[in-house]
């Protein structure tokens, strides 16, 4: 099978967290898979980001700050690579636009068009897990876009789509979608399985376990999406039709 598999970020937060997710793609290698890993920017990189831009001007060139904040995710790629190489597994990291991922212009919020090479499929012909920074792509006239927030998980759903993947595992740190969030309302009740429809609802409504337009990508390929923990085995929550 060939499965997506995303990490956010606080399942990069430090480098033991970064071996366990770098372990996990390997042992889907070894178990006969052809792995994509998509990351995040590592904990709260991309707020400190933010802050330290805003302590600059409050009227920001979007255009910056995409090339800014994209790094984020490149450096996660990198160091996500250099785990795997550790554990004895080919790999290589692609940055969005190493990866093709064509998007529209709107800084700061694109939207993805399409994959504009085949990168990403040579790269595993040739035996590498193929991991991809997300949240970034580039635009038509070369500029370095980014997803909007949380679009780490469009990054994913869209090359699970793109590259026709069986399964986009979306690994977190809560245990699959629950009806609320679960860390402010302990009495939350997790799905085991849940429509594109309601997870639709739900991410618009603020759910931030799946970023939004994930789910619409998600629902107009027939992606199926599983959204599980990072640190606690279990089935997580299927997204599916
Ligand atoms: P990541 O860094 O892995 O992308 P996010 O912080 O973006 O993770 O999303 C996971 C968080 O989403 C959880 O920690 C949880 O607090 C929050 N959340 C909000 N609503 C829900 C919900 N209905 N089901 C599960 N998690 C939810
Ligand atoms: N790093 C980006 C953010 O914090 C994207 C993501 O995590 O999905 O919004
Ligand atoms: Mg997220």
């Amino acid at each position: 099978m060939l499965i997506v598999q995303k990490y956010g970020g606080t399942s990069l937060m430090d480098t033991d967290r970064v071996r366990v997710a770098a372990q996990r793609a390997v042992d889907a290698v070894k178990a006969g898979d052809r792995i994509v890993v998509v990351v995040s920017a590592q904990g709260k990189t991309t707020d400190q980001m933010v802050n330290n831009a805003r302590e600059i001007t409050d009227s920001l060139s979007a255009r910056e700050m995409d090339a800014y904040l994209a790094s984020g995710e490149q450096m996660s790629a990198s160091l996500m690579v250099m785990m795997l190489h550790s554990l004895g597994q080919k790999a290589v990291s692609l940055t969005g636009w190493q990866a093709g991922l064509l998007t529209d212009s709107v800084h700061g919020n694109a939207r993805v068009k399409g994959l504009t090479n085949d990168r990403i499929r040579k790269e595993l012909d040739e035996g590498n897990i193929v991991v991809v920074a997300g949240f970034q792509g580039i635009n038509e006239a070369g500029d370095i876009t980014t997803l909007g927030r949380g679009g780490s998980d469009t990054t994913a759903v869209a090359l699970a789509a793109l590259l026709g993947a069986d399964l986009c595992r979306i690994y977190t740190d809560v245990d699959g979608v629950y009806d609320k969030d679960p860390r402010k309302f302990p009495d939350a009740v997790r799905f085991d399985r849940i429509s594109y429809r309601d997870m639709l609802v739900l991410a618009q409504s603020g759910a931030q376990v799946l970023h939004d337009r994930s789910v619409e990508l998600a629902m107009q390929y027939r992606v199926p999406v599983q959204v599980l923990s990072s640190f606690r085995p279990g089935p997580g929550t299927m997204v599916i039709d």
